[in-house]
C-alpha cells in the first residue's frame, strides 16, 4: 500500500516537525497474522523546524521504518488480561486501523532532539545576535575601556569640526 498522506496536527516536537498538511509518504504492508493485522513499512517525509543555536530553518528528510501489530479485540484484552508488560496493543476497530498513533511513535523519535541548520552552525554573535553562518568575518572590535574614553574625545572633535 503506497500513498500519500497529510500530516495531522502537531505532528513532531517543540523544535522540530511536520507542518499540518505536508506530504507524509507510507509505504506500507498489510498482513493479516494470528493475532490481527501486522503493519510494517516506511514513512517518509520532511520536517521543518528551528536551529538551536542561530534559530535558522532547519530541513530534516525523515525516513522511518515503522512495525505496529493491531490486534483483534478479544486478543487485545486476552493480552490486557495476562498482564502483557503494560505493552500496548493497538486495536483493529471493525476493519479500521487508526494509522495515526503508530505514525506518531514512529516518527517523533526519529526526529533531531536539538535540530542544527549545519552540524558546525557557528551560532548567533554573543554582541549583536547577527547569524555568523552568515557573516563568518563577522567580529566587533573590542575596545580597551582606556581608549574608549578616547575615542569619545575624537568623534567629539569631528562634530565640532562639521558644524
Ligand atoms: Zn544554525
Ligand atoms: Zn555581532
Amino acid at each position: 500500500m503506497q500513498r500519500t498522506v497529510a500530516a495531522p496536527a502537531d505532528l513532531g516536537t517543540d523544535v522540530i516537525g511536520f507542518p499540518e498538511g505536508a506530504d507524509l509518504e507510507l509505504d506500507l504492508r498489510l498482513e493479516a497474522v494470528m493475532e490481527g493485522v501486522l503493519v510494517t513499512g516506511s514513512v517518509r517525509g520532511r520536517a521543518v523546524g528551528e536551529c538551536v543555536r542561530c534559530l535558522g530553518e532547519v530541513v530534516d528528510d525523515v525516513d522511518v521504518f515503522l512495525t505496529e501489530l493491531y490486534a483483534y479485540p478479544e486478543r487485545a484484552k486476552a493480552a490486557a488480561e495476562e498482564g502483557d508488560e503494560g505493552e500496548d496493543v493497538r486495536e483493529l476497530e471493525g476493519d479500521l486501523i487508526d494509522l495515526e498513533p503508530a505514525l506518531r511513535d514512529a516518527v517523533v523519535p526519529a526526529l533531531p532532539f536539538q535540530p542544527l541548520c549545519r552540524p558546525d552552525c557557528p551560532g548567533l554573535c554573543s554582541e549583536c545576535g547577527a547569524r555568523l553562518a552568515d557573516d563568518p568575518d563577522h567580529s566587533h572590535e573590542t575596545l580597551d575601556p582606556r581608549w574608549s574614553a578616547l575615542s569619545g574625545l575624537v568623534s567629539q572633535d569631528d562634530e565640532t569640526k562639521e558644524s
